[in-house]
């Protein structure tokens, strides 16, 4: 009997340990799938965030390249446009033919300030044959050939419109250079294709020369007409091509501007003796 009762309650102990083991187990199961789940969930947040910061960091990438990119064109650009100017300039000093070998052939003292390329002022766009040289004034009493060639060189900026020349001469008869001869500029109209063109400074509202400015615009314009195998016949008011009133005193005045051409029919043959002479 006792042995049958130890086994009865081992019988009866069977059952129980078997249910509380079942139990457990089923709790276990139940925590560890709500733990999965919220793993599971966790898990869904942080590839979310994590496409998130993939998204940012790759727009951010992206940016960065473009930025990059950018940057790069321009340099180039700006190398490229740097070894145009060295190259002209080299051209020029090489040959023999820059200001100093200039004021041998009887042009007076220039000033190479050449204008950033840009659309406003130095489109670069070739010139052909040259045909004349036009003559101009500013129409801005006062004002110096540095800040008239500040101006244009301003305009790459400002976009305020297009205009420029090959030379400005100043009110002390300082000539600067803005243009190669090679390529057009913006101030004569249907004229810019063939013709080199010279604004002048003045001090008043008549338009008139200074004394300086005559000299050097009279010297500038011959030479470039010994350059370019031209004659006083071949210069020109702006007045000539449009009808403006440019040079407003050489157009009030006719025979003032027959003098000028006079003048500088002199100073060609001058410039002719000169040169032959180097
Ligand atoms: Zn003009």
């Amino acid at each position: 009997m006792a042995q049958k009762k130890t086994r009865n309650r081992v019988k009866s102990a069977r059952p129980d340990n078997t249910r509380r083991s079942s139990v457990v187990s089923k709790q276990t199961v139940k925590r560890s799938g709500r733990s999965a789940v919220k793993k599971k969930k966790l898990t869904r947040r942080q590839k979310r965030n994590l496409n998130v910061l993939i998204f940012v960091v790759s727009m951010a990438v992206l940016f960065v390249m473009i930025r990059a990119g950018i940057s790069a064109v321009k340099f180039a650009r700006e190398q490229e446009n740097a070894r145009r100017e060295a190259l002209i300039i080299n051209e020029q000093q090489n040959s023999g033919t820059g200001p100093a070998g200039w004021e041998l052939e009887g042009a007076p003292y220039i000033d190479v300030q050449l204008l950033t390329p840009n659309e406003y002022s130095r489109p670069q766009i070739s010139m052909g044959q040259v045909n004349y040289i036009a003559i101009h004034y500013t129409a801005n009493p006062g004002a110096t050939a540095q800040a008239n060639r500040n101006y244009f060189e301003n305009l790459a900026n400002t976009h305020e419109t297009k205009v420029s020349s090959h030379f400005v001469v100043g009110l002390e008869g300082e000539v600067i250079q803005c243009i190669p001869t090679s390529e057009i500029s913006y101030a004569t109209n249907s004229r810019n294709v063939d013709s080199v063109s010279i604004e002048c400074c003045h001090m008043d509202e008549t338009g008139a020369f200074e004394t300086a400015t005559y000299q050097s615009v009279v010297k500038l314009t011959a030479w470039l007409c010994t350059r370019f195998g031209l004659t006083e016949e071949n210069v020109i008011r702006h007045y000539d091509v449009t009808g403006k009133s440019c040079p407003k005193y050489y157009v009030d005045h006719p025979d003032a501007w027959e003098q000028m051409k006079a003048d500088i029919a002199a100073q060609i043959q001058e410039d002719h003796i000169l040169q032959e002479n180097i």
